[in-house]
């Protein structure tokens, strides 16, 4: 598998299908990314969507100066070991859909499709701070957020795939009985309450921006403005609450934020952390650190890439 006949300058695809943007690059053993480029996921069907990637990949194919490897995808939701989408309650249309095959097939390069939440999880492992100061970390769990929240677990280098191939749907978990209605049918799901775009759009509401903008939230928080900086602190509590609650059950050493939640500046970390000590148990709480991923918004691509290149650690 990788490793033979790969040098560091052999490239994979490396494909991320989110809940909102589809982001497909070049990219290295080393996580080097080239010739990025992005589209919205949303399509007429599941046959335009996949039409939409095999004309990018080919694309990236025509343009790299490298070997290339293979393509591997992270998609949000549950991936059947075949590489079929289960389940996403963000892409419904998609579900069904054997995204492994098709690309096998349309493209002739061997193929990997892994559940996002699980890439994130990887890359940061090998990237990020998995590895922290030289030191690797036994329990490693790591939270994604963007479009959706997913939560991924390595344990003893290896992933945790004890439900459909994945943690289970850990971003749902329940922060807040009374909340909001979430996509998953249930309510007050840390997923509801944290996505960038849930965030976003609660933003645009209080402050009458005419358009939803995570990143006007996070500068104006960031700037000292009332209403936005209350929001993120307020997000960074529910976030806290739903990190303390999956360290109850999992008891990981490190805890990673990641995605474009990891983006969302310092007034929301500070809470993130107070709310996570305030609510995790004592035990779990003297073994976990809780900090921001280094692999910034393409954690999810790095690691589409990282789960092609490290076959062992899945
Ligand atoms: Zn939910």
């Amino acid at each position: 598998m990788a490793g033979l006949g790969m040098s560091d300058r052999t490239n994979v695809i490396a494909i991320d299908i989110g809940g909102g943007t589809t982001k497909l690059a070049l990219v290295d053993r080393r996580g080097a990314i080239r010739n990025w480029q992005n589209f919205p996921t949303a399509a007429s069907s599941a046959a335009d969507f996949i039409g939409k990637v095999v004309a990018a990949a080919r694309q990236l194919q025509a343009e790299a100066e490298e070997p290339i490897a293979g393509i591997s995808a992270a998609v949000a939701g549950f991936v059947s070991a075949e590489g079929q989408l289960e389940y996403n309650s963000n892409l419904p249309w998609l579900e069904g859909t054997p995204i492994s095959a098709l690309l096998t097939e349309r493209l002739a390069l061997r193929v990997h499709v892994d559940a996002d939440s699980n890439a994130a999880c990887v890359a940061e492992y090998i990237f990020g701070e998995g590895q922290g100061q030289g030191q690797g970390t036994a329990r490693f769990l790591c939270l994604t957020g963007g479009t959706g929240l997913g939560v991924g677990m390595m344990a003893e280098g290896k992933l945790l795939r004890i439900a459909h191939g994945c943690l289970g749907d850990a971003g749902h978990i329940i922060v807040s009985p009374n909340g909001p209605p979430c996509t998953c049918g249930g309510h007050g799901c840390a997923e509801a309450l944290l996505s960038t775009a849930s965030l976003a759009a609660r933003y645009a509401q209080i402050s009458q921006r005419p358009e939803d903008d995570f990143r006007a939230l996070v500068e104006d928080s960031e700037r000292g403005d009332s209403q936005a900086r209350a929001l993120v602190q307020e997000a960074g509590r529910w976030l806290g609450i739903a990190a303390a609650s999956l360290a109850n059950i999992f008891l990981p050493d490190r805890i990673v934020i990641a995605g474009g939640l990891s983006q969302a500046g310092d007034p929301f970390f500070a809470s993130t952390q107070e709310s996570f000590r305030a609510h995790c148990g004592h035990f779990p709480l003297a073994r976990a650190s809780l900090m921001r991923a280094s692999t910034g918004e393409h954690a999810t691509l790095l690691g589409a890439a990282a789960c092609f290149f490290y076959p062992e650690l899945l």
